[in-house]
């Protein structure tokens, strides 16, 4: 049996073809080197390698050095590796002799199914069609060819705003606990930034699995006792609660520490034995068959110009004070939130991200390349792959529609009726225009008129720019945001 090569984001089982195959993993330093990484996803990514490592013992070949280059120099035998996930990589593994590139594993659908999928739809792809293929193929939350309780999505029932009593009342999940492995980490990064390397955000505990067995810890947990508020409160935001009934798992399937489709089995079976309710269940896959899946997709289907796309011609460069998590400096009560949450967890849950973070970058016209640069470097779970499509396909709506059908832009009344921020707030989310002009419902009015010949005109679109025209104030909210710059709102 070959030796299996696995990069630190094939950690898992399902990587491997036999529990005894020979492994090879490599620590490359370089890698920390090329781009600014947040502090606790470079912690993470370290120690969940080297876990990996020491749990298999004489069965790895683990090796330390500057780059992969120099490691594969020191290993004469033949090597396997699962195709990578991003291009560079890919390019790279092709580019070596003795080393054979396998398909993909830890996304449930194949990349050779998904791209005949894909082609027979020919024009834009949409993640509903999708996840309904992948439900069939799967045969998931099925009974026959119909999808359980006679509807494939039930997220009209799954967009609760947050409860009142300012917490979910769920257990928390479990946190993983430090071990020897962590230290040294810790120990290394200190090192490393003292010698030039250099990382953004706090430092803190480890948050997240870096392990298979935290990982199905978490999972395991999820599934009994938070799975069921998971639904409803998806889409909600909290600032004194930023967990809610998330499954805080994402970077527990990016590291490839955890299969998939064991979670997606998992809450189909918490469905089935009557522990969770259909709403949360198909929610949350939804997010893991559907969502997830359809990006990984996308990022290979589409070319790679795909990632530079602009076509809403954004020019702006993201400010400093974003690009280092400067939370204290920001008076709009829900971006500080949302940005004091990346800086000290690495981690804020898909609304935050999707209609605070990229709608305020996409609403300022800051060029969608550097935000999938930001997302994918500050976000504990963030990746090429990941950032790419849902930054330029989804959030910064660069492709003008590829993949969703509008885009995904917002004022204050969103924020203000999906989280408890607008209250303690200086802003005020109904004011577009003055003093306390909510710098959400300013942006939005402002984003629709630098972009109104831009934007593909659909009933929705055409109604919204009716509403814009009745407005007698929209050239001084455009002059008002435009003096606002890129400054800290
Ligand atoms: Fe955010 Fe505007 Fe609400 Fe303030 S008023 S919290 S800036 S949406």
């Amino acid at each position: 049996m070959s030796r299996r090569w696995l990069f630190a984001d094939q950690l898992g089982p399902h990587f491997l073809d036999d529990r005894r195959q020979p492994v090879l993993l490599i620590e490359s330093k370089a890698v920390f080197r090329r781009r600014v990484y947040h502090r606790q996803k470079a912690h993470l990514i370290l120690s969940a390698l080297r876990h990996r490592a020491a749990e298999l013992g004489e069965q790895a070949i683990f090796l330390r050095t500057e780059t992969y280059r120099e490691a594969l120099k020191q290993v004469r035998e033949p090597l396997e590796v699962c195709h990578p996930t991003s291009r560079r990589a890919l390019a790279f593994v092709r580019g070596l002799d003795r080393v054979t590139v396998l398909p993909a594993r830890g996304y449930p659908t194949s990349l050779a199914d998904f791209a005949e999928w894909a082609d027979e739809r020919r024009g834009a792809l949409r993640m509903e069609a999708f996840y309904r293929f992948a439900r069939q193929h799967h045969g998931v939350l099925v009974d026959g060819d119909e999808p359980v309780g006679g509807r494939w999505s039930l997220d009209v029932e799954n967009r609760e705003p947050p409860p009142k009593e300012g917490k979910l009342d769920v257990p928390p999940a479990p946190m993983p606990r430090e071990d020897d492995i962590d230290a040294e980490v810790r120990a290394d990064l200190d090192r490393w930034e003292r010698e030039g390397i250099r990382f953004v955000g706090r430092d803190g505990p480890r948050r997240f699995p870096a392990t298979g067995k935290e990982a199905k810890a978490r999972l395991r947990h999820f599934l009994k006792h938070r799975l069921p508020a998971f639904g409803p409160y998806e889409d909600a935001m909290l600032s004194t609660d930023p967990w809610l009934a998330h499954s805080m798992l994402s970077s527990s399937f990016n590291l490839g520490l955890l299969d998939p489709m064991e979670a997606v089995r998992g809450a189909e079976q918490a469905y089935r034995t009557e522990a969770a309710p259909l709403p949360s269940v198909e929610g949350f896959i939804r997010q893991v068959l559907g969502w997830r899946d359809f990006i990984w997709h996308t990022y290979w289907y589409f070319d790679a110009s795909w990632r530079n796309s602009n076509e809403l011609g954004a020019r702006g460069s993201l400010p400093a004070w974003w690009t280092e998590l400067d939370a204290d400096g920001v008076d709009a009560r829900c971006l500080a939130d949302v940005l004091a949450g990346v800086r000290d967890r690495a981690w804020v849950h898909h609304i935050p991200r999707l209609m605070v973070l990229g709608n305020y970058a996409l609403q300022r016209g800051w060029r969608p390349a550097e935000l999938v640069e930001w997302f994918h470097t500050r976000f504990i779970d963030g990746y090429e792959w990941v950032m790419t499509a849902n930054v330029v396909g989804m959030s910064q709506y660069a492709d003008l529609g590829r993949m969703t059908t509008k885009p995904y832009v917002a004022g204050g009344a969103y924020i203000n009726r999906m989280s408890d921020y607008c209250g303690g707030c200086r802003y005020d989310p109904r004011k577009r225009l003055g003093e306390n002009a909510c710098p959400f419902t300013a942006g939005y009015w402002a984003f629709l008129s630098r972009n109104r010949d831009r934007i593909p005109s659909n009933a929705r679109m055409a109604r919204t720019m009716k509403q814009m025209d009745r407005l007698s104030d929209v050239d001084a909210v455009v002059d008002q945001e435009r003096r606002r710059g890129a400054a800290a709102p």
